[in-house]
């Protein structure tokens, strides 16, 4: 599997459940919108950097013309080099933004070059193969040309120290800055476009600026096209009439660049809350721009877990029950309580910058006028995150934290489908239950606050969780599940959340802080039902008595809300400082060294499923048939060649 494990990062499978079962007129719906959402990659690597899609040809072309002996170390090195790029559509590490250190010698490179086919090489008009090579040898070996994609460092010129290719070279930051401020005051102010996500910014003859629009006809115009095409194709197969606009709006704004259109593309989308399958394709997040501005290509497509929102419908049709029979004091119930329903999707296929890395949960549209009037629409990925938990199975964390194996065995049985339902009971019960005493002050936490809140949250979750209700609402099997978040749940907050955390550091994330004050104020206030011991020069958490940890979550629970409610910051502050902050220097490196003997690769991202059609004699597609079982470099070599659109 080595084709899947490489430097920090690691590729996994993701499967589409129920693909196979829908009905001819919906696979075809879904066949449509993933070859529009793959179609827009080389929008993403020309984004990236002006060279990406000069390079990854050549050093495809090397990759597959490659004849010399395999246990080279240059050439090792080489294909590390080659799939790191496809991960991060560009030579640039896509969470640090810096340039890879190749590992490869230039001669290699300068030599592989040499002995291919001109044919295979991007070569321009009367280009020699050795000054390509040369050129892109600069850009691949010399460290100073190209270091960091996006630079935010304070005080610098974020745009002449960003090597992204959305301004063109030379343009300063404070120029485009300006620009940008005057097309903001001659806009609507109420409801402002999304200035600048849609072009590229460049500079005419006199020395002025313009946009260079990513639409039909213009700069991408060829990619666009192709989208358009299957968008075109898709639209047949469309679920309602509001998403057949949606489809139609898309259309017309990929035809005409215009900003109005797209805002009314967005409304139209975020209406559409009916249709099984759902996608998003386009200009989207701002993150590789150090200015905010130029939205980044992304697509996917979406398919509705009816499963997993059937449970979160449960819980939210029964939030007032759950707000009733909470053990917090009766003033700071909520009376009428409304539980928020996320709908849970599994993914179809991933594209753009959401390929191979991809967020498990979305939300958008991103333009704030249009949220605060039409709203958004959230989701959770369940097979992105399935996918995650399944290798975590099998990845040696249980291995060296777990304490026995019968702990083992609970958590294999039971850790999914508690974390799923733990997740839902934060979300969708937790964060909405309670109230504030009349004439609190919402923020009188401070700076307490949102791990205080996140706190509420998870012990609505571990109080609940442990409830017979659940059994009841068929959202457990029996009472055993429970005890397999308790002990997953404190083994985090006590012991491994620590990895994330640099030697000599403390906890700063609220998430963080808020798990290991429950965990450890639950281990100094319950030694009768959790402990941490000793076994070989290892610590692991050992639970005596599940029932009265659930006891315990009751207490804090009710104790944190009544500090929520009556807005006491001396005491949010005493929980905080006492069991949410500091980490023990001894512990933490045991932890640390223990995790990095297991080799786990810090960044993941994912390989498609295989879409391909399925025809009669006649040519008519009789159905689309899913496959999982293309290699990593196979699936990106077919990308290159079939969604080769610039
Ligand atoms: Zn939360």
């Amino acid at each position: 599997m080595t084709d899947f494990r490489f430097a920090d990062l690691q590729l996994l499978r993701y499967e589409v459940p129920g693909f196979e079962l829908l009905p001819l007129r919906q696979k075809l719906f879904v066949y449509y919108l993933s070859e529009a959402a793959l179609l827009g990659r080389d929008i993403l690597w020309d984004q990236n950097c002006k060279y990406g899609l000069c390079l990854r040809q050549t050093l495809e072309a090397i990759y597959t013309h490659y004849d010399g002996p395999r246990e080279d170390a240059d050439w090792q090195a080489f294909v590390i080099y080659l799939k790191r790029t496809w991960f991060s559509n560009g030579i640039h590490h896509h969470y640090s933004y810096q340039k890879f250190e190749p590992g490869f010698s230039k001669d290699f490179f300068l030599n592989e070059v040499g002995k291919l086919d001109a044919k295979l090489l991007p070569l321009q008009e009367n280009e020699t193969k050795e000054h390509l090579a040369q050129e892109l040898a600069e850009i691949i070996f010399n460290p100073k040309v190209m270091p960091k994609r996006v630079n935010q460092a304070d005080g610098e010129d974020l745009l002449l120290t960003s090597s992204c290719n959305y301004y063109a070279q030379g343009i300063t930051q404070a120029e485009a800055e300006a620009f940008y401020a005057k097309l903001k005051k001659d806009a609507d102010p109420q409801r402002p476009p999304m200035l600048g996500m849609n072009s590229r910014l460049e500079r005419n003859a006199d020395g002025s600026l313009y946009e260079n629009v990513w639409r039909s006809g213009s700069l991408y115009g060829k990619a666009i096209d192709r989208i358009c095409e299957m968008l075109s194709k898709a639209r047949d197969y469309a679920e309602n009439d509001q998403q057949t606009a949606v489809i139609d709006k898309l259309v017309e704004f990929y035809r005409t660049g215009d900003l109005k259109t797209f805002d009314e593309y967005a409304i139209l989308w975020v209406g559409e809350t009916e249709a099984e399958i759902d996608f998003t394709n386009g200009f989207t997040e701002v993150y590789g721009d150090p200015l905010g501005l130029k939205a980044s290509w992304e697509g996917y497509v979406n398919i509705i877990d009816h499963e997993a929102t059937r449970r979160a419908k449960a819980l939210s049709d029964n939030a007032q029950w759950f707000e009733n029979h909470s053990p917090v004091d009766e003033r700071f119930k909520k009376r009428e309580c409304h539980g928020v329903s996320a709908k849970v999707i599994n993914a179809a296929i991933l594209g753009g910058d959401l390929y191979p890395s991809s967020a498990i949960g979305i939300n958008l549209p991103n333009s704030n006028w249009i949220r605060a009037e039409y709203g958004s629409k959230s989701v959770t990925i369940a097979n992105l995150t399935h996918a995650y938990k399944m290798e975590a199975k099998g990845n040696g964390m249980r291995q060296e934290f777990v304490i026995d194996d019968a702990t083992r065995q609970l958590l294999d049985s039971y850790e999914d489908i508690c974390d799923d339902l733990h997740t839902d009971l934060h979300e969708c019960l937790g964060h909405g239950s309670g109230q504030l005493l009349p004439g609190v002050d919402a923020d009188a936490l401070r700076a307490y606050g949102s791990t205080l809140e996140e706190a509420r949250a998870d012990l609505f979750g571990l109080y609940y969780i442990a409830h017979p209700k659940l059994i009841e609402l068929g959202l457990l099997p029996n009472d055993e599940a429970y005890k397999s978040q308790y002990y997953s749940y404190l083994m985090n907050g006590l012991l491994t959340q620590m990895v994330r955390i640099e030697e000599g550091g403390q906890i700063e994330e609220a998430h963080m802080r808020n798990r290991a004050l429950i965990s450890r104020w639950t281990l100094a206030n319950y030694p009768d039902a959790v402990q941490i011991i000793e076994k070989d020069g290892k610590h692991y958490v050992c639970v005596h008595d599940y029932s009265q940890l659930r006891e315990a979550f009751g207490k804090l629970l009710a104790e944190v809300q009544r500090i929520k409610s009556e807005g006491d910051y001396e005491a949010a502050r005493q929980l905080v400082e006492e069991y949410g902050i500091r980490l023990d220097a001894t512990l933490h490196h045991e932890i640390r060294e223990r995790y990095k003997r297991l080799n786990l690769a810090p960044y993941k991202g994912f390989i498609n499923p295989k879409y391909e059609p399925v025809r009669d004699d006649e040519g008519n597609i009789i159905d689309i048939s899913i496959s999982y079982n293309e290699a990593y470099d196979e699936q990106m070599l077919r990308y290159s060649q079939r969604y080769n659109t610039l």
